[in-house]
């Protein structure tokens, strides 16, 4: 006899997404309006509308915008650029990132992704 086994997320799993939710909350991301079919299904970037390859791009997980679902994927390049920006963003709001960003898991991880956009 067989269960089928919804899937259920739990909170101890890893998000989904290649981005920790902190982070991701430090990018900003253009208007959900604005966001072409392709995009908002994860086959084109976020940002620059480029055809995403199927490995190489990153996952920035599911999100609802007006009861529709979107799943928003961008390349590299886009990320690390996003990244840059929310960390200027984000950095002077933030204590822990103006003594030491290494302190702070966002500012790390916006760190990481720059740098990750730059290989
Ligand atoms: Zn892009
Ligand atoms: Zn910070």
């Amino acid at each position: 006899m067989q269960h089928a086994t919804a899937p259920t997320p739990s909170a101890a799993e890893p998000p989904r997404g290649d981005v920790p939710a902190a982070v991701l909350a430090a990018l900003t991301l253009p208007d959900f309006d604005e966001l072409t079919a392709d995009q908002a299904r994860g086959a084109d970037c976020t940002w620059c509308r480029s055809r995403l390859p199927r490995g190489g791009a990153v996952d920035l997980g599911e999100r609802r915008h007006e009861g529709v679902l979107f799943f928003l994927r961008s390349c590299r390049r886009c990320l690390a650029a996003a990244a840059h920006r929310g960390l200027l963003d984000h950095a002077p709001m933030c204590e822990p990132c103006t003594d030491n960003a290494a302190e702070c898991p966002v500012g790390r991880g916006l760190y990481r992704l720059i740098r990750d956009g730059r290989r």
